[in-house]
């Protein structure tokens, strides 16, 4: 079987193209440009004998060109790319475009080309946001963030549910009749990074042991591993009944004291410099008024975000490891690649 995977130098798609190949499928990777091509393959190669198998095409979200090329002969397509900055711009449309309409023209690309079926990596951000005070306190597939409330949503939260929604309005749509659709909804994604370019998601435990944050904000969020992610893409492509679908993907919900707990018990040598104090939520509101960059958590303070990953278990079969096994990978490869020292 061919797959493509879109964005191949992606902390999740590094991983999903390394099971990929393991997995005896043929893989073909896009990438904004093939000078990444060399470290890419560098970093897959002590993982994988198969590591110069990966094919590799450049095409950017932001353009019609080489998204052809890269779709044909595809039997299935992951569509893992998509903006994902540690800062928000000023301008949300630098988010909100290349997620919304390079997701549709992936679809585009992949229905001319006669793919069966895309799976799309969207995220929680774009069940979880917006809700202001009415959020369920157990969120499901079936709910759905609001991307017009400005002020429970980032631009990141904001481009993952406009660009969900426009892919299922797609295969909804005259124009995408018969491609087959299923999204991964991911909480936070930790665990083993396969090289130093490591994802925004993985600066949580980065910060932590790196001694970059002195008390913890008082936020909850989902945690699932990485290798669990991708074993879901690839379950979502082929479980027939996977199609039409969202999943969830958490195993538990983590306050950050949580997540600071597990470090210093994982690593007693550094345990005395990951903080234990918690930022009271009224100094971090009014830090926000003078930082933009903590305007965002401000809605988050105090929340717990749970979430159901019944979908996960039942319809793809996977049990994922558990959220403190994550943690300590992520550590354990941020350290290993010289991330942190
Ligand atoms: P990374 O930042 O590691 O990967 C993002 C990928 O998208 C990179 O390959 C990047 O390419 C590519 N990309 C960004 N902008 C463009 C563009 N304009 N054109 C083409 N490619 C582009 O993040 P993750 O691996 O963590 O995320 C992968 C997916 O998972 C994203 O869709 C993200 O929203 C989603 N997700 C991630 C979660 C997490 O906690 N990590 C949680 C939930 C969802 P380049 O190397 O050139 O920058």
């Amino acid at each position: 079987k061919q797959v493509l995977v879109t964005g191949a130098t992606g902390f999740i798609a590094m991983q999903t193209i390394l099971d990929l190949l393991e997995g005896d499928y043929r893989v073909r990777g896009t990438v904004r440009s093939l000078n990444k091509a060399d470290t890419l393959r560098e970093a897959l190669r002590p993982h994988t004998p198969m590591a110069d198998m990966l094919e590799l095409v450049e095409a950017d979200l932001s353009s019609d060109k080489g998204w052809d090329q890269a779709v044909e002969g595809c039997d299935a397509v992951l569509h893992l790319a998509s903006p994902f900055p540690a800062a928000q711009p000023k301008n949300p449309d630098e988010l909100i475009k290349p997620a919304r309409d390079g997701a549709l023209r992936v679809l585009r690309a992949a229905k001319a080309a006669g793919v069966k079926r895309v799976v799309m990596t969207s995220s929680m951000a774009a069940i979880a946001y917006g809700w202001g005070d009415s959020r369920p306190d157990l969120l499901t597939e079936a709910h759905w963030s609001n991307p017009d409330n400005l002020k429970d949503n980032t631009a990141y939260t904001r481009s993952k549910t406009i660009a969900e929604r426009a892919a299922w309005d797609f295969v909804n749509s005259p124009e995408g009749e018969g491609l087959e659709l299923a999204t991964i909804n991911p909480a936070a994604v930790l665990g083993p990074a396969l090289c130093a370019e490591v994802s925004t998601s993985l600066e949580i435990v980065s910060r932590l042991i790196a001694v970059k944050m002195p008390a913890l904000p008082n936020v909850s969020f989902g945690i699932i591993d990485v290798r669990d992610v991708s074993q879901a893409h690839i379950q979502a492509m082929e479980t027939p009944e996977a199609a039409g679908q969202r999943f969830i993907l958490t195993d538990r919900t983590l306050w950050f004291t949580d997540i600071a707990d597990t470090l210093r018990t994982a690593f007693p040598d550094r345990a005395e410099k990951i903080p234990t104090r918690k930022i009271p939520n009224w100094v971090l509101k009014l830090m926000a008024v003078f930082d933009p960059a903590l305007k965002q958590i401000v809605p988050e303070l105090g929340r717990f975000r749970n979430a159901s990953n019944t979908q996960l278990k039942t319809v793809l079969g996977i049990t994922p490891r558990p959220a403190e096994e994550a943690i300590i990978a992520s550590a354990t490869s941020l350290l290993e690649h010289k991330v942190v020292s």
